[in-house]
């Protein structure tokens, strides 16, 4: 593990005047309320409806976002580009719950199995990790293909939905350079959207007495994949995924 290092005091992201803080509330309270709705059929289903229906909200706020204040460059993410997908992820057990319903919807015994096992192997050198180290350690995220694409798209993390660079340039920098090299510059009205959807997601988590903390991806999934009633022990309100909550996001949440 790295020593610690200052990291750059705000992400170098495209003009703040393209978001305003009142709208991300209002998306944050929107998502609360549907969530909320969800969660309170007490059932894995619903759960995992809530993280999809929270995914497409963010997809659709920044498509509709895109349309109205077009990004200063073009958005430079495309399939195969793996550069952010080693970076820390977090996730809310919704989500964690999602993935893994849809990875044992879709995979072969056998690659799921093998995914496990990878899932398994990163988090052993990940857990606990800073997002510094793991900009340091520069481990793909085990659901990265071969071909460098995310083999879960379909699923993915809001975190990942928010991450736009407008710069692949930059992207590959910060990767080569590690803890302290500026991010790349990011569509801002995409990463503050996805990050309001979060909040609300969270919140209404909360609301209904189940766990909400921010949760490190890897360790998440892991506990979502090995464990076939974490969705039912979750919503029984049993720490199930007490070993994957991310200390470092979790501190400034407060
Ligand atoms: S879930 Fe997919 S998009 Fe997100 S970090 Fe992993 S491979 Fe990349």
């Amino acid at each position: 593990m790295s020593a610690p290092r200052s990291r750059p005091a705000s992400l170098p992201v495209a003009p703040r005047a393209a978001w305003e803080p009142a709208l991300t509330h209002a998306v944050a309270e929107v998502e609360r309320a549907e969530a909320a709705l969800h969660l309170a059929r007490g059932t894995e289903a619903a759960v995992v409806e809530a993280a999809a229906d929270a995914a497409a909200r963010a997809v659709r706020l920044a498509e509709g976002e895109i349309d109205r204040r077009p990004p200063p460059a073009p958005i430079a993410c495309a399939a195969g580009c793996p550069h952010c997908c080693h970076a820390k992820v977090i996730v809310f057990a919704p989500e964690a719950l999602r993935l893994a319903a849809h990875l044992r919807a879709t995979l072969a015994p056998a690659a799921l199995d093998a995914l496990r096992g990878r899932v398994a192997e990163t988090d052993a050198r990940t857990r606990g990790t800073s997002r510094d180290d793991r900009a340091e350690l520069r481990i793909a995220c085990p659901l990265l293909d071969p071909s460098g694409a995310c083999g879960a798209h379909a699923v993915r993390p809001l975190h990942c939905i928010g991450w736009t660079s407008l710069d692949v340039a930059a992207c590959e920098r910060s990767l080569a350079g590690g803890a302290g090299t500026p991010s790349a510059p990011v569509y801002a009205p995409q990463y503050e959207l996805a990050n309001a959807v979060m909040a609300g997601l969270a919140k209404a988590c909360f609301e209904a007495g189940l766990d909400g903390a921010p949760l490190e991806l890897v360790a998440a999934l892991r506990i979502a994949l090995d464990r076939p009633t974490a969705g039912e022990r979750w919503l029984a309100r049993l720490p199930v995924f007490s070993q994957a909550r991310d200390a470092e996001i979790g501190a400034r949440l407060g």
